[in-house]
């Protein structure tokens, strides 16, 4: 049997970090079994529709490198595949359970159901339907269809017994349907909830193994129950536990909680794009790299054989299997993401590198001015992220005010006084380098020089030297390379004053 994976996002307008991962694994599962990864779009909830969402899942996948074999794009033997569009599909298998008397049409007011979930509240209870419709004469549904009357179809579930499923993660599940509720299969509008198209796409494309977020293993139960009642076989279920993030607990106006002591309280909860996490565009937008972003985000929740960290998505396709995934939830560490891809930076060929920082690079300077490979030399060792770079080179565009107590470094002896003395050295030094000739070699020999010449230790003079040129102490590359990416007049303009 060939393995057929899913993909089923709802269009919300950007690509959460857990369904992401759920869309890798799902992608992965596909390639290394030899079977055919889909896409489907899950769109019946009209009203959380959110325009242009639906691209924003293709760029995500394509970004990702996560190709679809079929889906609403590239077609495929179970075209159509956004829910909307199969909306037709739906009804007559509902009438099909209703015939076998697994569902049954429900005319129940809006009205009447507020009241009896306000009296279910009062009392303490969960809301479920009360089969009230399930019990109207066959001749009574009829007229009343007749008449027009709007209708839903609901799932009969089994007043009682067990309902189960088996999970590669969880293992065998079960509840007694008592606490199931019944369930609306078709709403008003003749569009069906996201609780029966899912059993029918799944079946009707063949889908053999359903990965997806553990916030469906509740409502599994009563899929199973579907699946039984039309005959069919059930995928393997794969329910993925969430990704979590550390944060501090808040308030529902969004100010910390804080203990007896005054402390903020510690505490991991699932992360949300509304609480301000980041999403996969967030992410590429902040300047991660697409491939430590997705090694980062397999191993999250899933452990290979060994202890081998670093993963190309061609790897993961050899490498994944469902064994490895985890049971317990994973927390999302910014630090160790900023690690990864630190790492994977300094992977990249200079070229590479020099693309990827290109466009920060033209935040903070004007980049015709300077030798942005040079620059980007100096940078790859030094950045985990490429959004930290504007920061770091802002100083070659405009040196910042600074204090002169930065000249003192007691490490390499410098004080402002010394530092006086050893610029006024170093002037007329570097003022000898003609244009044609400032080059880091150049700077470097002449200098160190001087240095030997007046008696001076190097870093009495190479400090100061850094700091008037950046008015910094942590810049990317020493004195000699940042004069000479500065250029002779913007570096004796600097020492000048
Ligand atoms: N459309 C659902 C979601 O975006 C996916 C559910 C599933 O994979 O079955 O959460």
């Amino acid at each position: 049997m060939q393995v057929r994976t899913r993909f089923a996002p709802s269009p919300t307008g950007y690509m959460h970090l857990g369904n992401l991962r759920t869309a890798l694994y799902t992608y992965l599962y596909a390639r290394r079994t030899g079977g055919k990864f889909i896409l489907r779009i899950e769109d019946t909830d009209q009203g959380r529709e959110v325009k242009g969402a639906v691209d924003v899942i293709y760029k995500s996948l394509q970004t990702a490198g996560l190709e679809h074999d079929e889906g609403p794009d590239v077609g495929g033997p179970c075209a159509p595949y956004v829910q909307s569009e199969r909306r037709g599909m739906y009804l007559p298998y509902a009438k099909q359970l209703v015939e076998s008397g697994h569902a049954y049409y429900c005319f129940c007011t809006e009205e009447r159901l507020e009241q009896a979930r306000a009296e279910a509240e009062k009392k303490g209870e969960t809301f479920k339907y009360d089969k009230h419709c399930l019990h109207l004469s066959r001749e009574e549904v009829q007229r009343r269809l007749d008449a027009g009357e709007p209708y839903v179809i609901r799932q009969n579930i089994p007043a009682e017994g067990k309902a189960s499923f088996d999970d590669v993660i969880y293992g065998h599940v079960e509840v007694d349907c008592s606490t199931l509720d019944d369930n609306v299969l078709i709403k008003a509008d003749g569009l069906p909830t996201y609780n029966f198209a899912n059993v029918i796409d799944d079946h009707t494309m063949g889908i053999t193994h359903v990965m997806r977020g553990n916030e469906y293993l509740s409502s599994a139960p009563k899929y199973n129950l579907l699946y039984e009642a039309f005959g069919w076989t059930p995928p393997t279920y794969v329910h993925l536990t969430p990704v979590m993030c550390r944060d501090i607990q808040k308030d529902k106006d969004g100010h910390p909680v804080l203990d007896e002591n005054g402390q903020t309280i510690e505490i991991t909860r699932k992360m949300s794009k509304r609480k301000g996490d980041p999403s996969f565009e967030d992410l590429l937008a902040q300047g991660y790299l697409v491939d430590a972003v997705i090694n980062y985000m397999v191993l999250l929740g899933w452990s290979p054989r060994g202890e081998r960290e670093f993963y190309t998505l061609n790897e993961l396709k050899q490498a994944f299997d469902l064994e490895g995934l985890s049971k317990s939830p994973a927390i999302f560490d910014i630090a160790k993401l900023n690690w990864f891809n630190g790492e994977y930076i300094r992977r990249l060929s200079p070229e590479a590198f020099l693309e990827a920082a290109m466009p920060w690079f033209e935040k903070a300077i004007d980049v015709k001015r300077f030798d942005v490979k040079r620059l980007a030399e100096l940078l790859q060792n030094r950045v985990d992220v490429l959004n930290q770079i504007p920061e770091m080179i802002d100083f070659f565009a405009e040196r910042p005010a600074f204090d002169p107590e930065l000249y003192t470094n007691k490490k390499m002896k410098t004080n402002p006084d010394v530092a006086a003395q050893a610029l006024e050295m170093v002037r007329p030094v570097l003022e000898a380098i003609p244009e044609a000739e400032w080059t880091e070699a150049n700077l470097h020999d002449r200098v160190m020089a001087a240095i030997a010449e007046a008696g001076m230790k190097n870093g009495q003079v190479l400090w100061p030297l850094r700091i008037v040129l950046s008015g910094k102490s942590s810049t990317p590359g020493g004195a000699f390379e940042i004069a000479y990416l500065l250029g002779k007049e913007e570096t004796m303009k600097r020492l000048a004053n």
